[in-house]
């Protein structure tokens, strides 16, 4: 199948409410074009340095999500034209997010990273960390930074009733959070092999990279 099969076909599932961001790491620029030629506009990369050397050859009404893990070190490269940084694993990378928004004159909306797999590669903070994070007075001082929800992966694993269990446990972690910080409206949760269960389970961003175009080859 085709690039623009894979995505309609895709798109054909989804209610409007569920925004795909469109996971491009290892694909070409060309590759890339085809689908913004499409008509699609949110595209994800896991490392900034990939993320910013393509912002460069794209066009500007891109809107990038960082879904990789965010190194403390490099988000300055990213900071004047970042759309959503999903991958805050830890209270302290707000600081450092919050001086770069500020130097560059912009909020940075982000998802906290909440890990829910059973996985020790996975990054992520615990859900008590989160709900502190939610909690606290530097929240408040951090005028650039706009934190609108929560991002978690699933374990690799063909169980998928352990998959449906961790995405509803963010799910839950997501509600009770929200009933409390109404300006959280983003659960992104679901990629290729697991992103209908995420639905299932109130995910409303999915992050979809093989299922449109095709299986990564990391040669
Ligand atoms: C690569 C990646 C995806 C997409 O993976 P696919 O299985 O190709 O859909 C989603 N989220 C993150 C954080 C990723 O690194």
């Amino acid at each position: 199948m085709s690039i623009k099969e894979n995505y309609e076909s895709i798109c054909n599932t989804l209610q409007d409410e569920v925004l795909l961001v469109a996971v491009t790491k290892t694909r070409t620029i060309e590759e890339i074009k085809e689908l913004y030629e499409l008509g699609h506009r949110d595209f994800g990369e896991n490392r900034i340095q990939e993320m910013v050397e393509k912002a460069k050859l794209l066009p500007d009404d891109i809107r990038w999500h960082m879904i990789g893990n965010v190194q403390e070190n490099k988000i300055k490269h990213m900071a004047d034209f970042v759309y959503l940084v999903h991958g805050v694993d830890k209270a302290k990378r707000l600081k450092e997010i919050q001086k770069q928004a500020l130097r560059n004159n912009r909020v940075q909306k982000v998802l906290l990273q909440v890990k829910i797999a059973d996985e020790d590669s996975k990054f992520g903070m615990e859900i008590n960390e989160a709900k502190e994070i939610m909690n606290s007075e530097n929240l408040d001082k951090y005028k650039n930074v706009e934190v609108i929800g929560l991002m978690g992966m699933a374990t690799f694993t063909d169980d998928m009733e352990q998959v449906q269990n961790e995405f509803k446990e963010l799910n839950n972690l997501y509600k009770t959070l929200k009933s409390e910080f109404p300006q959280l409206k983003t659960l992104s949760m679901g990629m290729s092999g697991d992103y209908k269960i995420a639905i299932k389970e109130g995910s409303n961003l999915i992050r979809v990279g093989s299922a449109i175009f095709g299986e990564r080859s990391y040669a």
